[in-house]
């Protein structure tokens, strides 16, 4: 595997692999690897010639200065991990090289961005927005591979391909999760054991929410139930929504295309997840 750090020479071996017409797959993360982001490497591998993952831990988009600092960052391991799992190259600038000045450009997102993730973390999809944007012109993917674990992310995404137009197709890949079915993320290594237990608690209700869906129960008594269960587990529920997947409008009545989104803290970890509502 290569490891780049600086965009010069990633850009010299860029143009030396596409005179041989090399298709490029990109994973853009922020490290502490998981079996998430390495589902994600598997998609690109089938599909491209060169597989390209990027470890930057991108402070634009954090809001939380806390959550900023403590964000893992075990490279050595995730070296080793990309090795193991067959990932060609990996770019993992120092701040510096991304963030030379202070960036003057803002994203507004629109109405995508303002709700649910962009409601509870404000700034935060300007600052994903911005570091997409520039890595997809340094890396210039063919395609790009993205989890549904941040499916709102996914969404803005999309957009910002289609209104920039740039040239990469993207890829939404499904979420990997523990055994128990807590969805995947870096964040969990956070977790005391005793959190990590209560952890479940946002997937239990997205289960519940599921099937009290089909026997017809209304959304809003779903949504005090699993606060009232949050609640009880000590967990901190920040929304649960039912929205429609293709706008994220935020809906009362299911749909088949409905998506149930939840998030909130456990402890001071704040952790994401979401399901289709007939996966
Ligand atoms: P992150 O390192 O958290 O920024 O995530 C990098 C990419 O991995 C994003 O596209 C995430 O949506 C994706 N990802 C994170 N967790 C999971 C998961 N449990 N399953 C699938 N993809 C994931």
């Amino acid at each position: 595997m290569q490891i780049f750090t600086q965009i010069d020479p990633l850009r010299a071996y860029w143009s030396q692999q596409k005179t041989t017409g090399k298709s490029f797959g990109f994973v853009p993360t922020m490290g502490a690897l998981h079996e998430g982001h390495l589902s994600l490497i598997r998609s690109s591998e089938a599909e491209c010639d060169i597989t390209i993952c990027s470890i930057f831990v991108n402070p634009t988009q954090f809001n939380n200065p806390t959550d900023l600092a403590k964000y893992p960052r075990p490279i050595e391991n995730d070296i080793a991990l990309l090795r193991s799992n067959g990932c060609d190259v990996l770019f993992c600038p120092p701040e510096e090289e991304i963030y030379q000045d202070n960036p003057q450009i803002h994203f507004d997102v629109g109405t995508l961005g303002n709700s649910l993730e962009g409601f509870y973390r404000p700034g935060h999809f300007n600052g994903v927005a911005l570091i997409v944007a520039k890595l997809f012109n340094i890396v210039r993917p063919d395609r790009a591979y993205f989890g549904q674990k941040d499916y709102q992310q996914f969404l803005i995404v999309n957009r910002l391909v289609r209104d920039l137009n740039f040239n990469v197709l993207l890829r939404c890949i499904p979420i990997q999760r523990e055994p128990d079915g807590l969805a995947m993320s870096s964040r969990n290594s956070r977790l005391s054991d005793d959190q990590r237990k209560k952890a479940i608690a946002f997937f239990h209700c997205l289960k519940m929410a599921q099937s009290k869906l089909k026997t017809g129960t209304a959304f809003h008594q779903i949504r005090e139930e699993a606060r009232q269960y949050c609640r009880s587990h000590s967990v901190k529920l920040e929304y649960f929504e039912m929205a429609d997947a293709t706008s994220l409008a935020i809906q009362e009545n299911p749909s088949p295309n409905t998506i149930l989104l939840i998030a909130g803290y456990v402890g001071e970890v704040r952790l994401i997840d979401n399901v289709m509502i007939n996966e």
